[in-house]
């Protein structure tokens, strides 16, 4: 095929404008993406050439090579990694990953005019584009794994950007920066300097697995027998690719396991809380785990693939299938390395995997248990993960029976008590001693639900009711579940009215004058509701209609007939 003139499709054109035309200040991030991207190709292709031992590939020596040109002024990013073909190329390079697309015209939108700032640009993760913060000219030659013809694509960022066969390309991907000039005081540093160069791959990418090398030139000293030194090209790996997972917690600082994160995530958040495992004894395994401090945009997509990748004795497995985390788990991140799975395993017999299922269930704990002990000990951190993650973290109490408990206690919960959402333990110690259940109420909304006459009789009295709006609490609540040993029982339904507490002969003055009223609406009423009758539960309202203690309440019976039931 001829070379071609193409487009960015128009995502991608607005989120080029942003990286080029930003403020930006991490301009050295630029590296730490095509590494990245270079790492992930390795990664494919050590994968692929494992799974299909047709494909023609070398796979001998995969490394990633830094090449700098201080005269031509500019930098190359090579791997020999999968490559891509020509469909991939337009496809991942010229439009933005479909998932993110939707919400990202959205948040460019909001942002307006020039608004968009660092944090919103660090949602995204710029990935590839971020080449354009450094470079006014970006050529990227690439070869995919088993195929003949390369591509050669190059692009200014301004809106187009050509593609070329090539006749000759080495497999893999070689992307070539026309730098910017050096600019120290708005952060563009010289990336043709070796030293520079050095510096950034140790600070943002030091556990890349695969080899980061560079040509540097050393001095060799003269000789015993008197001869010149001299002066020769030789080839450092600048990278000690050290898998961080496999070290203890405190050989490992801070700032590393957030770029580890970053890496791996593809986000740009911060981590909220590292969970590092070492497990021995029957199957050996280390995982290294992350919280996010903020939801990735997808997070609601359900064809989102899971954020644990697997490794087998440090050989990236794979990033998807293996079913390490339940779904109500996906925003945890993080890299699980098994000592004793088989390195070409398929994808259908890790799931039925008896060390997989093993490894998945002390995960599952050991992530619940994290959050507990956010809750617990650091209130402003456990906000911040349910402000992002709570909904996704309550449909364990729908999909994860074995660990109901755990997920019910490590969650909060809207409540009359007030604006902040309370914890069940809260909940508990807040509650009179002869109070032995706990009052909870669901609807579409807060807002909905503080309308609710049945909640009339228990504000009058002071009694805390949970305000239950996730689509969720419909399901979980309908189970009839304990804490603590107390029931849930809903202020909508018959059982929990306030009428009991009432003296006996109190309640028999009042029944009997009312009890024409009764009769005549009993009978009025009798094709709709199976019991009139007198109640304390209303302070305003003079009637409301409550359910049957086992019957179904109003929004789970439209959630059934929304579903055809
Ligand atoms: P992300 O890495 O988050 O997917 P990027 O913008 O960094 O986003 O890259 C977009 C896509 O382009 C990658 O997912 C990958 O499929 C492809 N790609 C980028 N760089 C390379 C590379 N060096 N080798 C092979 N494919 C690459
Ligand atoms: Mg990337």
């Amino acid at each position: 095929m001829s070379s071609q003139v193409h487009e960015f499709q128009a995502e991608a054109r607005q989120l080029l404008d942003l990286v080029v035309h930003s403020i930006y200040s991490n301009k050295d991030s630029f590296l730490r993406e095509l590494i990245s991207n270079s790492s992930d190709a390795l990664d494919k292709l050590r994968l692929e050439s494992l799974r299909d031992s047709e494909l023609e590939a070398d796979v001998a020596d995969l490394h990633i090579r830094l090449t700098a040109d201080a005269d031509a002024r500019t930098l190359t990013v090579a791997d020999n990694g999968i490559g891509m073909s020509r469909e991939d190329v337009i496809d991942l390079i010229g439009t933005v990953a479909k998932s993110g697309t939707a919400k990202m015209r959205q948040a460019l939108a909001e942002a307006g005019e020039g608004g968009a700032s660092e944090e919103l640009i660090g949602q995204f993760g710029i990935g590839f584009y971020s080449a354009f913060m450094v470079a006014d000219r970006v050529t990227m030659v690439t070869r995919k794994a088993g195929e003949t013809v390369g591509t050669r694509w190059e692009s200014t960022g301004d809106g187009t950007y050509t593609v070329d066969d090539v006749a000759d390309a080495p497999q893999g991907t070689a992307i070539t920066l026309s730098l910017k000039p050096t600019d120290t005081d708005n952060a563009v540093h010289d990336y043709t300097d070796p030293q520079v160069l050095r510096g950034l791959v140790k600070r943002y990418s030091d556990f890349i697995a695969w080899p980061i090398r560079m040509a540097e030139t050393v001095t060799v000293p003269a000789d015993e027998e008197g001869g010149e030194p001299t002066v020769e090209q030789t080839d450092a790996t600048l990278n000690s690719q050290k898998a961080l997972w496999a070290k203890s917690k405190d050989e490992v600082s801070a700032a590393e396991y957030a770029d580890f994160y970053r890496h791996l995530s593809h986000n740009w958040d911060e981590p909220l809380e590292t969970i590092s495992l070492h497990a021995e004894g029957t199957f050996e395994y280390q995982a290294l785990m992350f919280l996010p401090s903020q939801a990735p945009l997808d997070m609601f997509a359900r064809e989102r693939s899971g954020g644990l990748h697997l490794y087998v004795r440090r050989v990236f497995i794979t990033d998807d299938g293996a079913d390490l985390l339940p779904e109500y788990l996906r925003f945890v991140q993080g890299v699980v390395d098994a000592n004793d799975l088989s390195l070409n395993v398929s994808r259908e017999l890790l799931q039925q995997d008896r060390q997989i299922r093993a490894i998945r269930r002390r995960l599952v704990k050991k992530v619940i248990s994290t959050v507990q002990e956010l809750q617990d000990r650091r209130p402003e951190d456990y906000a911040t993960f349910w402000t992002h993650f709570g909904p996704v973290f309550k449909e364990g109490l729908v999909n994860d029976p074995d660990n109901f408990q755990a997920v019910l206690k490590a969650s909060v919960f809207g409540t009359t008590h007030g604006e902040e959402p309370t914890s069940l333990a809260d909940y508990v110690e807040r509650c009179p001693a002869d109070q032995q259940v706990i009052y909870y109420m669901t609807g579409e909304s807060r807002q909905q639900i503080e309308r609710s006459p049945h909640l009339e009789g228990f504000r009058a009295k002071g009694i805390e009711v949970l305000l239950l709006s996730d689509p969720v609490d419909e399901l979980w609540t309908s189970a009839m579940p304990e804490f603590d040993g107390r029931r849930f029982v809903s202020v909508a339904k018959g059982e929990a009215a306030l009428d009991d507490d009432a003296a006996e002969t109190d309640t028999a003055e009042r029944d009997a004058e009312f009890t024409e009223l009764l009769a005549w609406l009993t009978e009025v009423l009798a094709a709709d509701v199976m019991q009139t009758r007198l109640t304390k539960r209303l302070t305003d309202s003079a009637a409301c209609l409550v359910g049957d203690t086992f019957s179904m309440s109003p929004q789970l019976e439209k959630l059934y007939r929304a579903s055809g039931q």
